[in-house]
């Protein structure tokens, strides 16, 4: 079977950590299995869908790298979704219901204070024309439910346990009682439709072959296969993966802001970084980074994602990116040095790349090798013997040790103590990139002047 996914975003805000998890997680599917990844954007609630989100979801998914093959957008769809709409209005499973919404809520009330499941008891399927007429005249407006196949007949209303089973690619055997379920509610009585409605029909017109999302859409997944089945077609196959939760265990939803994929690339986070770590999370492999996706799409199957939650720390994330910039070469970031009008080669960057948590940490380290340090010296005396033992040029990579091997015979120093008053000179830090690699790098007349205290 040719694979087809989807992800269906409502562009209603900026992704996050949370929903690129599911994404990745299709994108990842789709080119392991040789198939078609498509962006639908799910914007039938005008209200809350807005453009800018729209070019806001484009941008974050390409900074990702996960292109998409085709892009379908609900609201272009209407006329489809109405033809269907009057499909099922004429099979009698969509009718038109007329209860206001705080009438709804006085009818759950009364049945939980009688021990009642709070299901709409169907009153709308009981109307006769007259009934519709006379509550059309009053002003109202029909909102129409699916019928739910949950009863033994077509003409009973009580329903009855009925278990919509399924092999979820992830979570295996699932089954939902969709006799326990209230008729969904498919169109709004502004005439609007709920994404539940659509998103089956566009399943089916764009050909999707799985469904993966997350495990909210699990009750939904039951009364989708009903849809599916109701339009003469075959459900795809679904798979739920678990939601992120946050490190101590609570839900993410509300420091999703903070996580948005924006802030994420505006902190100076590595796309790489959040797609290793969105792919991995929660999975039997082990969340390292990887700098080729080639390499997560070898490792991705639906079966190693686990059931359980998974825990999304930002330290994490933010480990996980200065491991990946530590085993950056040198050629996947010569144009971004570039970039920063660091004109340089690959010993510069092996010798700092060890040092980075963010690549714009680079910037600082060009500084020590090419720019202005301000020296730390502790001991003046001991600085100038160093700076008269300085070697002549050219400088390599026994320099260093050679260096160091004079100034210990001539003061005596060794160690920490030999060491640290050479590195805070030099570089002006307590800590950092090996010396015996920056130091041909700064070369002598810097190398020299921080010695003798100058800035340089
Ligand atoms: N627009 C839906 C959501 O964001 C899509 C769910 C689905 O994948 O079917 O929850």
């Amino acid at each position: 079977m040719s694979v087809t996914v989807r992800f269906a975003p409502s562009p209603t805000g900026r992704l996050h950590i949370g929903n690129i998890r599911t994404a990745i997680l299709n994108w990842l599917f789709a080119r392991k299995e040789g198939g078609r990844f498509l962006l639908r954007f799910d914007d039938t609630d005008l209200q809350r869908s807005k453009e800018e989100y729209v070019v806001a979801i484009r941008e974050d998914l390409q900074w990702l790298g996960l292109s998409w093959d085709e892009e379908a957008r609900q609201s272009d769809r209407t006329a489809r979704y109405d033809a269907v709409a009057e499909q099922l209005k004429a099979a009698g499973r969509l009718y038109p219901c007329y209860e206001t919404a705080d009438e709804l809520d006085r009818k759950r009330a009364r049945q939980l204070a009688r021990g009642l499941p709070p299901i709409y008891d169907r009153t709308g399927l009981k109307l006769s024309d007259e009934d519709r007429q006379k509550l059309e005249s009053e002003g109202r407006v029909a909102h129409w439910r699916f019928r739910l196949a949950n009863t033994e007949g077509a003409d009973s209303l009580t329903p009855l346990p009925t278990l919509i089973n399924w092999i979820d690619v992830i979570r295996g055997e699932q089954t939902v009682d969709v006799g326990s379920l209230s008729d969904p509610v498919m169109i709004r009585a502004d005439g609007s439709y709920l994404y539940t409605f659509t998103s089956v029909i566009d399943d089916i017109d764009l050909g999707i072959s799985h469904i993966i999302r997350g495990e909210d859409h699990v009750t939904n997944s039951g009364v989708q296969i009903e849809l599916f089945n109701a339009l003469g077609a075959t459900p795809p196959q679904l798979g739920h993966h678990s939601l992120l939760v946050a490190a101590d265990g609570q839900a993410l939803s509300k420091r999703l802001g903070a996580l948005s994929i924006a802030s994420l690339r505006e902190d100076g986070l590595e796309p790489m970084a959040v797609v290793s770590h969105a792919a991995l999370i929660g999975t039997s492999d082990p969340v390292e980074p990887h700098t080729d996706v080639a390499e997560l799409v070898e490792l991705f199957s639906p079966s190693k994602i686990s059931t359980a939650p998974a825990r999304f720390d930002p330290a994490e994330l933010a480990t996980l990116n200065a491991k990946l910039l530590h085993e950056l070469p040198f050629s996947m970031v010569a144009d971004r040095l570039k970039g920063l009008r660091i004109e340089t080669d690959e010993a510069f960057w092996n010798a700092v790349r060890g040092n980075l948590e963010k690549f714009d940490d680079v910037k600082e380290w060009w500084s020590v090798v090419a720019g202005t340090v301000t020296p730390v010296i502790e001991d003046a005396a001991f600085a100038t013997r160093a700076a008269e033992l300085l070697p002549p040029e050219p400088w390599g990579g026994n320099t260093w040790s050679e260096w160091t091997k004079a100034v210990k015979e001539a003061t005596g120093a060794k160690g920490k103590s030999l060491f640290h008053p050479l590195r805070l000179a030099l570089t002006g830090r307590e800590a950092g990139p090996e010396l015996k690699v920056l130091l041909p790098l700064i070369g002598r007349p810097r190398a020299l002047a921080r010695l003798q205290g100058q800035a340089a």
